[in-house]
């Protein structure tokens, strides 16, 4: 006799109103299915993305999270942020082909007992016919892509000239250059000729944070189009002051486009997610792409983080996916497109496109232009009570 599948159902609620609002439907015999496995958290702002992840990491089939209503949220505003986040969030999911249907929304008060009962029994049933969650096996023959290292050309004798001018007029101590064998550091204005006509793909801007260059003094980098909007957002964050950095800007704008995002989500959100499985698969967790990235600054990253552990350290296939969310989605509102990420890969996964997938959301829905203005609110650090989706309950 065929075993009947019983999905397992984590559902991440807010403490004063879904849970309030389950323990209602059982103080008053409202039954529900036994599937569900409540994690009762302080707000619905408090449930971080990667406990989501980390669910249909360790065996649920599908995750329900709920909070209090727009307006109703016992700290004013959480319930505000968790739906900002969860707007950016889901397409970054879509993009990665994960099946959305095994992920619920909901708003549900405390006195709302048969609307969580009515709920569980939706997810429960909705679940049961998708089947168990598994994260698609690897495909065998993926491992050892790599790449070509990226070479641009660029007019040298005018940056170096630029340079020159800039470091004779003491409007800055250091330039930070293309050299021959990665970026350098020139202070005085007869060591400009080290600055070689070759990009090789970094956001000099990553350098700007470092103790060593800012003890270096007032720092001009050269900037290919999309790297000055870093300086943007850097100051944005507090990490360099408004028009501390100055600018040698190189090479012609490209034409950005999203054909490439638009090529894969046009596959079915299986393929897609079978896709990348073969992509992340064969991501070393050598870090490189955080570590030319100029957004990348935290002094301790959640994926070094071992108490608790976040996200699992080796290169397995449900760490590699963790990590590749949770880095694209910290980028949020951040990512400049500079495309140093994708450079530095060392086995060559298009890092951009899910970069690009988020890029666009925030464009779309909150009309946010990262590189534009400093001033500028983060679209994921504010909220709006117009902020409009359809996918919450
Ligand atoms: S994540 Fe964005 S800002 Fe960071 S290196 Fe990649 S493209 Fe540049
Ligand atoms: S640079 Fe490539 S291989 Fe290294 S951690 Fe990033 S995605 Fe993985």
């Amino acid at each position: 006799m065929s075993e009947v599948f019983e999905p397992r159902i984590v559902a991440f609620v807010c403490n004063w109103c879904t849970y309030l609002g389950a323990d209602l439907a059982g103080t008053t015999r409202l039954e529900y299915p036994a599937n569900v496995r409540i994690v009762r958290l302080p707000c619905s702002g408090r449930i971080d993305f990667n406990l989501l992840i980390k669910a249909f990491e360790i065996g649920a089939d599908a995750v329900l999270v709920s909070g209090c209503h727009p307006g109703d949220c016992h700290y004013n505003t959480g319930n505000y942020h968790a739906r900002r986040r969860w707007m950016l969030f889901r397409p970054l999911l879509e993009v990665l082909g994960f099946d959305m249907r095994r992920l619920h929304f909901a708003w549900i008060s405390a006195a709302e007992s048969r609307k969580f009962q009515q709920t569980v029994k939706q997810v429960v049933e909705e679940t049961r016919q998708l089947g168990p969650y598994q994260y698609p096996a690897p495909p065998t023959d993926s491992y050892g892509a790599g790449r070509e290292p990226h070479k641009n050309h660029f007019d040298a004798a005018a940056a170096q000239q630029r340079a020159r001018e800039m470091l004779e007029a003491k409007e800055v101590d250091v330039v930070i250059g293309y050299g021959s064998s990665g970026p350098v550091f020139i202070r005085r204005p007869e060591d400009v000729d080290q600055i070689t006509c070759e990009e090789t793909g970094l956001n000099l801007a990553a350098y700007l944070g470092r103790k060593e260059v800012r003890a270096m003094g007032r720092a001009a980098i050269l900037t290919k189009p999309m790297d000055a909007g870093a300086l943007v957002v850097l100051e944005r964050e507090s990490q360099i002051e408004s028009g501390a950095v100055k600018t040698i800007p190189i090479g012609e704008p490209g034409k950005g486009d999203f054909s490439d995002l638009d090529a894969l989500l046009a596959l079915p959100p299986a393929e897609r997610m079978a896709w990348w499985a073969g992509e992340f698969a064969r991501c070393t967790r050598c870090y490189a792409c955080r570590q030319v990235c100029p957004m990348c600054y935290c002094e301790r990253c959640i994926a070094d983080k071992n108490r608790p552990v976040v996200i699992d350290t080796s290169p397995t296939p449900v760490g590699n996916f963790a990590w590749h969310v949770t880095r694209a989605f910290h980028l949020a509102g951040r990512c400049v497109g500079c495309g140093a990420c994708n450079h530095a890969c060392p086995v060559g996964i298009d890092l951009r496109l899910l970069n690009m997938a988020v890029h666009r959301a925030v464009a779309e829905q909150f009309d946010f232009n990262v590189g534009a203005d400093p001033k500028a609110e983060s679209p994921i650090g504010c909220w709006a009570p117009a902020d409009h989706e359809e996918f919450i309950r």
